[in-house]
């Protein structure tokens, strides 16, 4: 029975028996001395050795088992900080909101779990920390899934507004319910019980006073400018929202403008060529890649700093086009002859022109305009400012209006200019542009059509269809008077990669004006009313603030109802007998309701913010959110606070989950994995099937990667994980094994610094280094460098130390100074392990906290967790620099007598290192020959051989030549000085207990353990 209690407790010790690489090429020998003491101690000593025991579970299969620990981890050590750290050391993560339409994927788990790291570690550092999760609701992507889920028959046009929004907000709550328990699941902490939620009514009412501050502000208007426009989702869309295909085809086609010629082009071209072009049709030529937008062409634009000429076509006729567009022209439409050159731009703007399509065609102008180069087109540009951003901003200037007449489905409606009726209701990406071809070649206004042409062109990201440019009546935000403010607000933040805050500035920079408005059911109004008879919007402080207050009485959805009566909405001052309104459509774009989000942070914990502190310590999402949230969170605070600040201090951002191939994750591609199977179930990685990797796999995988660049999901990536993190358990299970108490002996006290040896004391010293370190690495949120300091610290240690105290704390006396060194060691790696390791797994950290006695953790009972402790500040003491480099020196020398060992093991006069002695020489008088005296009591340990003995260079020969066997020495240079490492035999015997070769007799065990023995067992020792 004894033996086999004896071999079981063996396997579950799970020492950590792997022999660690002490460096590339050199093999540590040492047998771990659980693996081979077992059979021979089954009698006589077996109640004497102290071999590692623990309820410590052995492997990760038993990942279950965690889950005990997750509420611990989450509500408990959340709870409990909220409650205990002190309030001004407030560290807050703002969460921005996942939107609440999907399953979960692997980059939710990496924004999640990195947010939850970043938290943790301010825990351990003794800060109260302010996490709470949010979801952005509303917005066309729900509306549309709830549309599509209508059952058969029901069509979405038979639904109100609010009939949609009562199942656009069913869904959202059902997904937050799912995406909730996915995200608690990952062991993240936070204030579930109460996150935010976009279509909360506290939210929007906080929303709308934001919007109302603005238009206090004046910075909100209306007016009738083109658009993003989706056709399929008939509404704006943001800048945010579009996706440019880099190769999207258009047709692409050159058309002539009849130019209304002036008697000096005409003197000109006779000048200059002796051709008579008085009364002749003369066209100016233009390239558009939108030829469905040519109805609409309001004005030519040139650049006047530009050459221009007159050139003749047989195909053509005579036409105007830039001179350095000449080459590319005839290359497309064949050879022309120029006529008349060197007209600069600026004297064709007192030309006109005329519309070939126009039935009653008028004067048109020709505009001077920067944005017209020679890098592409003819050198003339169509203008159509009810279909192009530039053509609006240019024509704007000279008061042309825009002109769009385009429907919401992106058909022409009932605008058309006269004599092109046939357009109404065609579609301009299909036969409406074929028809404006076909009219403008009828129209001899056709020179050359290129259905083919590629180009990038913007795509509406949701729906993936190309987008048009369509003027309509919008609400805006100006940006001008704000964007200056924001900008500058940025260079009092962090940004993490640094590039992020050039992007910012950059894309912030870029924008003129915010289009807020969206044509849409599920979300929050813009609260305008419209005068029924003029259409003129009614938008002032006191009408925004009378509807706020009425849908704090009467609710939201009140607002799209269908109601008789709507004078409730109106505030009394305007409610006028001879005035009716109607109430504003329009909700806002879904960017303007999460970027409003700090407003709660500012609710929340305004008053509680130090003088001179953003608002928000961190803001972190994937590196899209540029041009989304952290943008729209920047504009919509800095234009509603005059501190001069950002809402954040830090932004950090992280890149996207891409599979082993380094795609995109998508369904299409079937490459898409759960983070729930990679944790619980079985899952495949480029068709390997892998081990579930448990919620400590699933953290340290997202921790091990550098999230700053894209992270991708590859085999090798998670075989690492189940590596490091199987290792990590080892260790934690070996250092609890040890501290079991024994009849003889409990552990209760550490042993002070200065009575441990310099083996410990380097020991210790390597725990600092990691520790300081890794502090940096957290506070610069580089969790892969954490990781990778802990595996290299956890590495040397189980290659080494832990080998080598494994005969002190297995047959040393239970009570020995030497046993109790290594056993404080062993404490402070616990402490230091677990403190390090909190924040990215604290699932299994709190786990070995769990099994940890007081003696181990160092605090006592009522310390339930890692984090209530807080961080293991390792002392200045053991900062000894003259050890760390004495013992690179013994490493050196170490690295030869394993090469020794390695040689003598393989002749076969050794099985375990202890069966071997080791001789080293050196020059006396030298530095070398100074640290082998002075480290020569622990050499033997050091290097877990049963003695060492120190020589001068001249002693040694002699003496060597003195065993029974000795390998051919190994040279090594040594501080300046030659070495001799020489492997040898043991000069007594091997004791029969402990293994070292100490024994006077054979087959006797030798002094030290017959101490031991004798000690533990009283005279009755065998
Ligand atoms: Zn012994």
């Amino acid at each position: 029975m004894r033996a086999s209690w004896l071999y079981r407790s063996v396997g579950d010790a799970g020492a950590p028996a792997v022999i660690g690489l002490l460096r590339p090429g050199h093999r540590a020998i040492v047998t771990p001395l659980t693996a081979i003491c077992a059979k021979r101690w089954s009698h006589d000593y077996s109640d004497t050795v102290m071999l590692p025991s623990t309820e410590f579970p052995d492997r990760t299969a038993a990942i279950k088992v965690q889950e005990q620990f997750l509420s611990v981890i989450s509500d408990q050590v959340y709870n409990w900080q909220k409650e205990n750290l002190p309030e001004n050391s407030l560290f807050i993560l703002h969460d921005g909101p996942p939107y609440a339409n999907a399953d979960v994927h692997v980059g939710h788990a990496v924004n999640r779990i990195i947010k939850d790291m970043i938290i943790r570690y301010q825990v351990m550092q003794g800060r109260r920390v302010s996490y709470i999760p949010g979801w952005d609701c509303h917005g066309l992507p729900i509306e549309l899934k709830v549309l599509e889920s209508l059952e058969h028959g029901k069509k979405a046009l038979q639904l109100t507004p609010v009939e949609i929004r009562k199942l656009a907000r069913q869904h959202a709550e059902n997904t937050i319910t799912k995406q909730m328990s996915s995200f608690k699941e990952w062991g993240t902490m936070g204030e579930w019980e109460n996150p935010y939620k976009t279509m909360d009514s506290d939210y929007e009412i906080r929303q709308l006073e934001v919007f109302r501050s603005m238009v206090n502000a004046g910075v909100i208007y209306r007016r009738c400018r083109p658009v993003y426009w989706s056709c399929q989702s008939h509404t704006a869309l943001a800048e945010a929202e579009l996706e440019y295909a880099p190769q999207h085809r258009s047709t692409a086609a050159y058309v002539k403008f009849p130019l209304l010629i002036p008697d000096g082009l005409v003197r000109l071209v006779k000048e200059q060529s002796d051709v008579d072009v008085s009364g002749k049709p003369v066209h100016v030529l233009v390239w558009t890649t939108t030829p469905w937008t040519i109805p609409a062409n309001k004005a030519i634009a040139v650049n006047p700093d530009m050459t221009y000429q007159v050139v003749y076509s047989d195909a053509h006729g005579v036409l105007v086009v830039a001179q350095s567009r000449a080459e590319s022209v005839t290359d497309d439409l064949g050879p022309m002859r120029v006529l008349a050159g060197s007209i600069p731009g600026s004297a064709l703007t007192s030309f006109g022109y005329t519309h070939p399509l126009h039935s009653n065609p008028v004067t048109q102008s020709i505009l001077a305009a920067d944005f017209v180069t020679s890098d592409a087109g003819t050198g003339l540009v169509h203008c159509a400012p009810g279909h192009g951003m530039e053509d609006y901003l240019v024509c704007q200037k000279y008061g042309i209006e825009p002109y769009s007449p385009v429907n919401e489905y992106g058909e022409y409606d009932a605008t058309v200019p006269a004599g092109l009726e046939i357009l109404i209701g065609k579609s301009v990406f299909k036969d409406g542009q074929s028809t404006v071809l076909n009219l403008l070649a009828e129209a001899d206004a056709l020179a050359g059509v290129n259905s083919g042409y590629q180009h990038k062109y913007p795509y509406d990201w949701r729906s993936k269809k190309p987008v048009i440019i369509r003027a309509t009546a919008q609400w805006f935000a100006d940006l001008g008077s704000i964007k200056d403010k924001a900008v500058t607000s940025l260079d009092n933040v962090d940004f993490l990669p640094e590039s992020g805050k050039h992007r910012l500035q950059s894309f912030t920079r870029e924008r003129s004006e915010w289009c807020i408005s969206r044509q849409r059911a599920w979300g929050v109004p813009i609260p305008a009313l419209y005068d029924s008879t003029t259409g003129d919007a009614l938008l002032t402080d006191t009408s925004i603030e009378h509807i706020i207050n009425e849908i704090k009485k009467v609710g939201i959805d009140t607002w799209f109802a269908e109601e008789d009566d709507i004078t409730h909405w109106i505030a009394p001052e305007y409610r006028e007998e001879r005035k009716s309104y109607v109430k504003g459509k329009d909700t806002m774009d879904v960017w303007f309701d999460s970027g409003t989000s700090w407003t709660l942070i500012q609710e929340k914990y305004g008053s509680l913010r130090e003088k001179g502190k953003n608002l928000v310590d961190v803001y972190i999402e994937g590196s899209d959110q540029h041009r989304g949230w952290f943008q729209s969170s920047l504009l919509t605070y800095t234009a509603t606070h005059r501190n001069g600040k950002a809402p954040f201090s830090t932004v950090l951002t992280h890149g996207f989950t891409l599979d082993g191939k380094g795609r995109k994750m998508s369904k299409s591609l079937g490459n898409v994995i759960a983070p729930g199977a990679i944790a619980w179930e079985k899952y495949k990685i480029d068709k390997v099937m892998m081990q579930p990797i448990g919620v400590s796999g699933l953290r340290l995988w997202v921790a091990q990667n550098d999230y700053r660049t894209d992270i991708s999901v590859s085999v090798e990536s998670f075989k690492r994980v189940q590596d490091s993190l199987s290792k990590l358990r080892r260790t934690f299970k070996y250092i609890l094994g040890n501290f079991k108490p024994t009849p003889y002996f409990t552990y209760e006290r550490d042993v002070p610094y200065g009575e441990l040896g310099p083996i410990d004391q380097h020991a210790l010293y390597s725990l600092y280094e990691l520790e300081k370190s890794v502090k940096a690495h957290y506070d610069n949120f580089a969790f892969n460098r954490v990781v990778q300091a802990v595996n290299k610290n956890v590495a040397e240690l189980s290659s080494s130390y832990f080998q080598l105290i494994k005969s002190r704390l297995y047959t040393d006396h239970p009570s020995s100074l030497s046993r109790r060194t290594a056993l404080t060691v062993l404490a402070h790696v616990f402490r230091t392990y677990t403190s390090v390791l909190s924040p990215i797994i604290p699932l299994l950290t709190q786990e070995a906290w769990h099994h940890a006695p007081c003696c181990v953790t160092g605090q006592s009972e009522g310390v339930f967790s890692p984090f209530v402790s807080g961080w293991y500040e390792t002392p200045e003491e053991w900062n000894n620099e003259k050890l760390r480099d004495d013992f690179l020196q013994l490493s050196n020398i170490r690295d030869a007598v394993n090469d020794g060992l390695e040689i003598a093991r393989k002749s076969g006069n050794i099985g375990t290192s202890l069966d071997a002695g080791v001789v080293l020489s050196t020059e006396p008088g030298t530095t070398a020959f100074a640290l082998l005296e002075s480290y020569k009591a622990h050499l033997a340990e050091y290097f877990v051989t049963s003695e060492v003995n120190v020589f001068t260079a001249s002693a040694d020969s002699e003496t060597t030549t003195a065993y029974r066997w000795s390998s051919v020495p190994k040279k090594l240079t040594i501080l300046g000085s030659m070495m001799k490492t020489t492997v040898v035999s043991p000069s007594r015997h091997k004791c029969p207990r402990c293994w070292h070769w100490n024994a006077k007799k054979e087959s006797e065990v030798c002094g030290e353990c017959l101490e031991t023995v004798k000690s533990m067992h009283g005279f009755n020792a065998p």
